[in-house]
């Protein structure tokens, strides 16, 4: 357990939220409802406890989706921008809430530790340092 304080925001700033959060449960989807749901090749959430964040600004809305195993998932994201911002449960596991990397701040210290649904990542994820590349667009 590495304890962080870290804080947030959508896109357009109608959400913040504030969190403590343990910088080893960063980790990494290849599931293609990341995939579907983040219009991107991969999902980075930071894996935490609903009481560990704190919101602020106007409420997001949710999408519930159902995974294979029959688990209904929350998918919070902001109204106005589009932003995901959380991943929460219901029932016996409403306590288990994610926060999307990409929303938080300090995401440049959050390095991911593990990574889930390997069977579905894209084959050329690991070769990214092999492709032409810019400092900007
Ligand atoms: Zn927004
Ligand atoms: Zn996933």
């Amino acid at each position: 357990m590495v304890a962080m304080k870290i804080d947030g925001r959508c896109h357009c700033g109608n959400i913040h939220f504030e969190a403590e959060i343990d910088r080893d449960r960063v980790s990494i989807c290849h599931c293609t409802d990341c995939q579907a749901l983040t219009g991107s090749a991969y999902r980075v959430t930071v894996l935490t406890s609903r009481n560990a964040v704190r919101l602020t600004g106007k409420p997001p809305k949710v999408y519930v989706k159902t995974g294979d195993n029959g688990n209904r998932r929350l998918q919070y994201f902001c109204p106005d921008c589009g932003s995901p911002m959380f991943t929460g449960g219901e029932g016996h596991a409403a306590d288990d809430w994610g926060i999307r990397w990409g929303s938080i701040r300090q995401r440049g210290e959050l390095r991911p530790k593990r990574q889930i649904w390997c069977r579905s990542a894209v084959p050329w994820v690991d070769s990214l340092g092999e492709l032409p590349s810019r400092e900007t667009d």
